[in-house]
Order: C-alpha cells, then sequence, then structure tokens
C-alpha cells in the first residue's frame, strides 16, 4: 500500500490502556494506514465509537473524534454525515457494541446506505467487562457468563449485512493489518454504506479465537477466484466459518442510491458549507429561509 500522507500525522501521543498483543492497536494502525492512503487529513475525518475496548480507539487518533453511549455510533455517525456531506465518517466499535446493543442500528444502516464506512473489531466476547460471551460468540464457547459453554447460535454479521441490503461487506483479521488497510480503504472509497467485520483476538479473555485459530482457518478470496458481485455467492460464503474462514471482499453493489442521495434537503448542497457561506454572507431572507428549514 503506497500511502499518500505520512500515517504518524494521525497519531494522538495519548497513553493507550488496551493490553499488550490486543488485536486493537492493528486495527488502530490499519485505519491510520487507510486514511493516509487516500489522503485524507486529520480534519477531513470523523470517527464515532460506542462503548468498549475497540471504542476507545476514538481516543487514540486524531481526527475529529465522538465517543456515543452503548450501540448508538451509528446513527450519530449517519446524522453526522447528513449535517456534513463532505465529512468522511468512520464508525468503530466492538461486535457487543455493533451487533449486541446496537444491533437494530447496524440492520437499518445497511438497509439505509448511508455513505459510512464502519468497522467492527469483532473478538467474539465481551473484554472492557471482563470476559461475558457477546452476540458473535460461537455455540460453546465458555465464558464468565457461560461455564458450560454458550447455548446460543451466533450472530452471522456478513449474511445479516448481506440480507439487509449492505453494498459493501468485507471481512479482514487483525493480524494482517496491511491487508486489513486495503479492505478499510475499499470500503470508504465506496459510496454507500461498507462493513468491516474485523477478526480481532482478545488475547486476555477469549482462549478459543487466537491469533492462531484464525491463521489456521483463514485464506483470502482474491486469492481463490471469487468475484464479490455475485449475491448467490456472496450467501455462501457468509456461512464458511469453523474450517475456513474468508477474508476479503464479500460483497459489492456500486450501484446503490446513498440516503444522502435521496434527501430532499440536500438536494442544494451540503449544509454545513451553506450555513457557513450564510455566516460569511449574510442576507436576511437566506437566513429566514434556512431557519425555518433547520430550527
Ligand atoms: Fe483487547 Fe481483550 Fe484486552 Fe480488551 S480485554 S484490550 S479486547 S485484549
Amino acid at each position: 500500500m503506497v500511502t499518500r500522507l505520512d500515517p504518524k500525522l494521525f497519531d494522538a501521543h495519548r497513553e493507550i490502556t488496551w493490553c499488550p498483543g490486543c488485536g486493537d492497536f492493528a486495527i488502530l494502525r490499519g485505519l491510520k494506514l487507510a486514511l493516509a492512503e487516500l489522503d485524507i487529513p486529520p480534519h477531513g475525518a470523523l470517527v464515532v465509537s460506542g462503548i468498549g475496548c475497540g471504542s476507545k480507539l476514538a481516543d487514540y487518533i486524531k481526527i475529529n473524534g465522538f465517543m456515543t453511549i452503548h450501540g448508538r455510533p451509528l446513527p450519530i455517525a449517519t446524522g453526522a454525515k447528513l449535517a456534513n456531506t463532505d465529512l468522511h465518517v468512520i464508525v468503530v466499535n466492538g461486535d457487543g457494541d455493533s451487533y449486541g446493543i446496537g444491533g437494530n442500528h447496524f440492520v437499518q444502516a445497511c438497509r439505509r446506505n448511508p455513505n459510512i464506512t464502519q468497522i467492527v473489531e469483532n473478538n467474539q466476547i465481551y473484554g472492557l467487562t471482563k470476559g461475558q460471551y457477546s452476540p458473535t460468540s460461537d455455540k460453546g464457547l465458555v465464558t464468565t457468563t457461560s461455564p458450560d459453554g454458550s447455548i446460543e447460535v451466533a450472530f452471522n454479521p456478513v449474511a445479516i449485512a448481506l440480507a439487509a441490503g449492505a453494498g459493501f461487506i468485507a471481512r479482514a483479521f487483525a493480524g494482517e493489518p496491511k491487508h486489513m488497510a486495503q479492505m478499510i480503504a475499499e470500503g470508504m472509497r465506496h459510496k454507500g454504506y461498507s462493513l468491516i467485520d474485523v477478526l480481532q483476538p482478545c488475547v486476555t479473555f477469549n482462549r478459543v479465537n487466537t491469533y492462531d485459530w484464525y491463521r489456521k482457518r483463514i485464506y483470502h478470496l482474491e486469492d481463490a477466484g471469487y468475484h464479490w458481485a455475485d449475491r448467490g455467492a456472496a450467501w455462501a460464503k457468509a456461512h464458511e466459518w469453523e474450517e475456513q474462514i474468508p477474508v476479503g471482499v464479500i460483497y459489492r453493489n456500486d450501484n446503490l442510491p446513498t440516503y444522502e442521495d435521496q434527501v430532499r434537503a440536500l438536494e442544494d448542497g451540503n449544509p454545513l458549507s451553506r450555513i457557513t457561506e450564510l455566516f460569511r454572507h449574510p442576507e436576511p431572507q437566506q437566513y429566514e429561509s434556512l431557519k425555518r428549514e433547520f430550527l
């Protein structure tokens, strides 16, 4: 990956409190690489997160940041995008925040198609609260809240995103930060909602889904002659797990209208630019009309 900006531009110089070896370090690195590759300066991007180990990422990167309440980053990110359509809006949250507490928002974002990118740090466990089973925990996983093994069927984010109409679905592995950065950059290039589900080992609480466990199973779709345009083939890939796990772009459709494309209030341009322009050159009539429209 050739980066146009120096990734160090996004260093926040904060103390990072993740456990040594946590997959979240690679995701932080991957996001910086993707922003650098896409030539997006710190003021041009917003990261919105929720609650959980991974959501601390918003504090560890030097771009605009908003840590929201548990499970709610997607609606807030959608609102931010509607208010400033020029902003590159990225949601970063864990599997609990995204698929559990925020599960309904996840489904709605897939079908609404706002032009934002969601990176899910999927470690198949709740790490911050010390190791409870999460929506993506495999059936049978022994955790602090499932001492006899989880009895729930695991949430399948790829299949659910596909069924809900998402136009870009990719999976990456935190053990491969450069490939992950490519997936993030591809997702951000896609016009519309993009999901990057990242397999992110929690080295402290998930002793089953480790780096080695994933390394033995993952394979790259781009090396397997797979093409992401076929929805039926994507549905089959969404259900590969256990023996072999595909990473790469699973499904992509660049022809879907975005949510912003269809909001009439945006037909006259970016609301933030219009309001900024108004304050620069106030005209009473225009001011009154905007006041009626937005206040
Ligand atoms: Fe990472 Fe798990 Fe530690 Fe949280 S508890 S920082 S997810 S290794």
